[in-house]
């Protein structure tokens, strides 16, 4: 039946089935973009980019008089992406010289962005103070004099947060968990490091101490370990305010909320979470009699997962007869490291098939020379053969950006699809691409 989809938790709002009983997205069929740009291939529908985007600036100015939604590029980075948050109003958390040089090649403004990162190279940092960013957020001991350095060379005085472990532990993958004390990110609470590094900022001529971060994991879907964050976060604020008079003005509770990759998966909505983290905000901030500060929130998976998929030509259909059938595609762990470093779970379809039935249980493997490079275990889809058109939903978060060259593959392309029209924002490698920066021993 046209305009139907069977998981519209799952895809991407504008997917539907057309009238050839196929995937469309964004007003494409997506058989038809497998064509015209070639396979593996991300499609983003750019409406529901901008859709979440908006859902966070709403949700915070429902609850907030001062806030800043900051996407955290990390999830879906480059040039597009940073043009298409910008217009939509976000500001931009970047954690390396490569993410700085998409924003700036977006002309993204530098006072909206924040540079993260547990080892900022000095190149990075210099680089980040030529384009004039708004803030870095602090994470070493270390880093303090590289930053200092870079202001005195600019004979300037630089804003920054500190970035605090607070000791929390959400429920989610022990690898995406980043708030708990042993952690490789951030100044400790218990151990008296973040006071210690509020004490040495305080003291700094060149670098002033504005404000709090912490970002305390990702794909949670429990809202209380927001609320223990920032109460955490809060007992230390009130006491460097007695002790160290530090006047704390953004409060950035980092990003983290998770997303719904299958049926199963039972995540907050946005209007939630802006509910619950600016209520916990707002009540700690009275409780220890300071001022509510700007609230800072730093999404990545939750404004860019959703938005795409990832299309894949089947190759082959192994069937292990009362075993297994594995139905191999043409990416792998070269586009979507997820299920391999985390065991995420996807669902699949056959954008060709969208009408029919999903009776076949079959596990979808990549291509590459691992056992464990398989992209969906024991998933129904319709009968499958070699040239079906292959998608995985929720592949926009932390997928083209993993992407690798493992076994010499191209990554994909890239293509934002909106109105019937698709947009390609990276181009596919080629295997010139691969082969670019290789020399011959000769050489
Ligand atoms: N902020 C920081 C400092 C992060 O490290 C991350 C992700 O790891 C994020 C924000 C975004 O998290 P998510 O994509 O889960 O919203």
């Amino acid at each position: 039946m046209p305009g139907h989809v069977t998981h519209t938790l799952i895809y991407p709002p504008s997917a539907r089935h057309n009238e050839a009983g196929h995937l469309e997205i964004g007003g494409c069929d997506v058989v038809a973009l497998a064509a015209e740009h070639g396979t593996p291939l991300f499609i983003y529908d750019e409406a529901a980019l901008r859709s979440q985007c908006r859902a966070y600036l709403e949700a915070f100015a429902a609850h907030a008089e001062r806030f800043v939604v900051v996407y955290a590029s990390k999830a879906f980075a480059c040039r597009a992406m940073c043009e298409l948050v910008h217009e939509e109003g976000l500001s931009l958390d970047v954690a390396s010289g490569g993410e700085l040089a998409a924003a700036r090649a977006a002309g993204f403004p530098p006072a909206d962005i924040y540079f993260h990162g547990n080892n900022k190279s000095v190149e990075e940092i210099e680089a980040a103070f030529d384009y004039g960013i708004g803030h870095f957020v602090v994470d070493s001991f270390d880093e303090i004099p590289r930053l200092e350095a870079a202001a005195a060379a600019r004979g300037r005085r630089q804003p920054v947060l500190l970035r605090v472990t607070p000791g929390v532990r959400p429920t989610t993958h022990s690898f995406v968990q980043t708030g708990q004390v042993d952690s490789k990110f951030g100044f400790g609470l218990a151990e008296g490091q973040a006071t210690e590094a509020v004490r040495r900022l305080q003291a700094s001529d060149r670098l002033e101490l504005v404000g709090v971060h912490a970002h305390i994991g990702s794909q949670i879907f429990e809202l209380d370990s927001y609320e223990s964050e920032i109460a955490t976060l809060f007992t230390a604020v009130a006491g460097w305010r007695h002790t160290l008079g530090f006047e704390c003005r953004l409060f950035n509770i980092g990003g983290g909320l998770g997303i719904r990759y299958t049926l199963d998966d039972q995540p907050s909505s946005i209007a939630e979470f802006a509910a619950v983290a600016v209520g916990a905000v707002r009540s700690q901030a009275e409780r220890h009699g300071l001022e509510m500060p700007t609230v800072l929130v730093e999404p990545g998976r939750s404004i860019a997962g959703k938005a795409a998929v990832t299309a894949y030509t089947v190759g082959t259909v192994k069937v292990i007869p009362g075993v297994r059938t594995y139905v191999a595609v043409d990416g792998g762990m070269s586009d979507n490291l997820r299920p391999m470093l985390y065991d995420s779970r996807y669902e699949a379809m056959l954008a060709n098939k969208a009408e029919t039935p999903a009776t076949d249980l079959v596990t979808v493997a990549g291509k590459h020379c691992e056992s464990g490079d398989i992209l969906v275990r024991d998933v129904r889809i319709a009968p499958p053969q070699p040239g079906d058109i292959l998608v995985t939903p929720g592949t926009g978060a932390y997928g083209y950006v993993l992407a690798n060259n493992y076994n010499g593959q191209p990554r994909p392309a890239v293509v934002m699809a909106a109105g019937g029209r698709s947009r390609v924002v990276i181009a596919r490698e080629t295997w010139g691409d691969v082969l670019r920066l290789q020399r011959s021993l000769a050489d």
